[in-house]
């Protein structure tokens, strides 16, 4: 009897056939030691993981970087990478949009953060494995390791 007929595709099957294999990364290295969310002063995230890495973001990359299936579709479609901004459109009747910010930042769990987004999106959930992955530091982008 074959079973060739079923398949079964994990999320990470999906991520491999979509060309995006990845390295697990270790335990150490997605577990936050320190996570710093300055909603308040309005610029960004910083994490401190247990490996004694340390990752900054500003929210709008973060914004730009929203993990969830539309804004990845969005992404995909528009050739953006993840956390680069959207071109700006080209009219002279621009309307003013505010710079993102969280206007609420929750825990998920005890392995995600969650943001609700000035502009009222929040589908997003940022795993620690996500954010790792996402990190721009000069190092992690020297390996070529941001997504
Ligand atoms: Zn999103
Ligand atoms: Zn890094």
């Amino acid at each position: 009897m074959s079973h060739e007929g079923i398949r079964i595709v994990s999320a990470e099957e999906a991520q491999r056939e979509a060309g995006q294999e990845q390295e697990r990364l270790p335990v150490e290295a997605v577990t936050p030691a320190k996570i710093r969310v300055m909603k308040t002063e309005g610029t960004g995230v910083e994490i401190d993981w247990k490996d004694g890495h340390r990752s900054v973001w500003n929210f709008a990359w973060l914004r730009n970087a929203c993990p969830c299936a539309t804004c990845h579709e969005e992404r995909e479609k528009t050739g953006r990478r993840v956390g680069e901004a959207r071109p700006k459109p080209q009219s002279l009747l621009t309307m003013y949009e505010a710079p993102p910010r969280p206007v609420e930042v929750t825990p998920v769990g005890k392995y995600a953060l969650k943001f609700k987004w000035n502009d009222g999106h929040e589908a997003g959930i940022y795993s620690w494995d996500y954010l790792r992955r996402v990190c721009h530091c000069d190092e992690c982008l020297a390996k070529g390791r941001v997504l």
